[in-house]
């Protein structure tokens, strides 16, 4: 929806294409891109770094962002269930341990679970398998899910983080190169569209 919006105002996404080094004048950005093995310098007026949590643009303009562990780590599912439960509804469980959120996938039977536990002191990486998200589910909801076909899983612990600066020179952050969020918030993509909308 997003690319199609910048399409009729006369943008294009240029896929593929990776930025390498900025370089920042007094009167305008230098960005040295790469695409297909090829190089490219493009000059610009202004430069808006909206490459994610591990933002190289951030890196290159001496900024920085400091994370704080959440202590906990999410996991997300996609999982088929011999429960009847209603097709086309989403679930959420505001657990004290944690929350639980089945939500309806467009193949039948088919769920995307998304939860949050404790990170583990030991292992670096959960066991994600039918007999993990059965245990989990019951315990947070009282379902009897029968997960089997556990067919993609992810993980990854959570942290907060803020970038020191949004701005140097014609250099702007926005989205999570400028602040990490837990996801349970539900406020990382929505404060990163109104970051750009704050630099219109
Ligand atoms: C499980 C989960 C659930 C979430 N739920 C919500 C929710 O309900 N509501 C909400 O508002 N937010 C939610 N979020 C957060 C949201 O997904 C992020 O805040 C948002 O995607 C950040 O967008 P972004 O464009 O800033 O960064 P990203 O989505 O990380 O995009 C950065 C882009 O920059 C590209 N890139 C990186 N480096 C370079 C480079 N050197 N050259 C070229 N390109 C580069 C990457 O390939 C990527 O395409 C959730 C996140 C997770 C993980």
């Amino acid at each position: 929806m997003l690319e199609d919006h910048l399409n009729n105002l006369g943008g294009v996404v240029e896929w593929g294409t990776s930025l390498a080094e900025i370089h920042d004048d007094d009167d305008h950005v230098e960005a040295l891109v790469t695409r297909d093995g090829s190089r490219e310098r493009v000059s610009a007026r202004w430069l808006v770094g909206c490459d994610g949590g591990r933002s190289r643009v951030r890196d290159q303009v001496g900024l920085r962002l400091t994370r704080r562990d959440a202590g906990a780590t999410f996991i997300l599912a996609d999982v088929t269930s011999t429960l009847p439960i209603t097709p086309n509804e989403g679930y959420a469980y505001l657990d004290p341990d944690g929350l639980l959120l089945v939500a309806p996938m467009p193949e039948p039977d088919r769920w995307r679970i998304i939860a949050h536990v404790p990170t583990p002191v030991k292992e670096s990486q959960l066991t994600v398998d039918a007999l993990f998200l059965d245990e989990l589910i019951r315990q947070r909801s009282g379902l009897e899910f029968g997960s089997h076909d556990v067919r993609w899983t992810s993980q990854f612990n959570l942290s907060h983080g803020l970038a020191n600066h949004f701005r140097k020179g014609r250099v702007f952050l926005a989205g999570d190169a400028a602040h990490i969020h837990n996801p349970v918030g539900g406020q990382g993509l929505n404060a990163g569209v109104q970051d750009a909308h704050d630099l219109l």
